[in-house]
């Protein structure tokens, strides 16, 4: 049994992410999309706290609308501490705190974050000592974002999203975020791309001819050239996302006026990451846009993924 088996309670946290590049095909049968993203972990974070109990219980506490996310078997983070649970026959229970501070439904992954988060505390708590590979595994069976919780950094995600293969990325991007009081559902912001693809006289079950990471970002990422990252910044959902919520091209116009390189859609939305050459420049940003009374946070990238404190 590991040391941190015999602890009370075992800290997690897990990173948000951002989609610096989101390449969407069409929609399989089983209802996904084939995938070609860039995933990158941001410093702004899940806290996932487990401790040892006969049941299984959850709270959570931290961002507004947390009163949306659901506290039963829905629950990702639940739902990864009950799998793990059966894959490993653990016979016990956890008590899961979560506090939150990335936004719910805002297309950065707060729900994989705390998903990845659940199955590294109680891997840690339980001592169940499961191997990188079968955590990936488990985390691939939660979600298609969960195992890039699990990995952090910068990766490219095939298939789902879920597939990962690291990316070469040095030095540090700074990116503005400007949240949204309220979420978006990924679902929905699918089906518009679907509807707003067949409307343009493509067939939805068509994939785009190309599902690969543009060079030029790879080699952007990898030279830690924010300029360059600036220019293949893209998402195959923006225009979809922007359907459901007009403003978002407006917050973007203001954030590249305000000093941003550039800006998108992160991820299905309503999240947007504006992309600053510098630190300085980033914090000027945050403050232009806070007067225009938005919501902004100053973040960086890449950072590491679920950790235990
Ligand atoms: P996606 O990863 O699908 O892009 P997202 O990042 O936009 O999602 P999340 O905050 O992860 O958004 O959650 C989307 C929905 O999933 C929420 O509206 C909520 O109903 C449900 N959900 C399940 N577990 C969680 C969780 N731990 N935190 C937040 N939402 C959760």
């Amino acid at each position: 049994m590991s040391v941190a088996a015999t602890a009370g309670s075992v800290h997690v946290r897990a990173p948000g992410k951002i989609n610096v590049y989101l390449g969407v095909g069409g929609r399989h049968d089983d209802g996904y999309h084939a995938l070609a993203t860039v995933f990158q972990a941001v410093s702004l974070y899940e806290d996932v706290i487990a401790r040892h109990a006969d049941d299984f219980s959850l709270t959570v506490s931290g961002v507004e609308d947390v009163d949306s996310v659901p506290l039963d078997d829905r629950n990702l983070a639940m739902r990864a501490a009950k799998l793990l649970a059966t894959a490993t026959e653990y016979t016990g229970g956890v008590a899961l705190e979560i506090r939150k501070s990335v936004p719910v439904a805002g297309g950065m992954g707060g729900g994989s974050a705390d998903a990845a988060a659940a199955l590294v505390a109680c891997d840690a708590l339980w001592g169940t000592g499961l191997s990188p590979a079968r955590m990936h595994d488990l985390a691939a069976r939660l979600g298609a974002d969960v195992p890039f919780a699990l990995h952090g950094g910068t990766a490219v995600g095939t298939g789902r999203g879920d597939q990962l293969n690291p990316a070469l990325a040095r030095g540090r991007f700074d990116w503005v975020l400007v949240t949204s009081e309220e979420g978006l559902s990924t679902p929905v912001v699918y089906e518009r791309l679907d509807i707003l693809r067949g409307e343009e006289g493509a067939l939805a079950d068509d994939p785009p001819l190309s599902l690969d990471v543009p060079i030029p970002v790879l080699q952007a990422l990898r030279s830690g050239d924010a300029l360059q990252l600036a220019e293949g910044l893209f998402n195959d959902l923006q225009a979809a996302a922007v359907y459901e919520r007009p403003d978002l091209e407006d917050v973007i116009r203001r954030g590249v006026e305000a000093g941003a390189l550039q800006g998108l859609v992160s991820g299905s939305g309503p999240t947007i990451a504006l992309l600053c050459p510098d630190p300085e420049t980033a914090q000027d940003v945050q403050t232009t846009l806070r007067g225009a009374g938005l919501d902004p946070l100053h973040v960086h990238g890449p950072v590491a993924g679920a950790r235990i404190l």
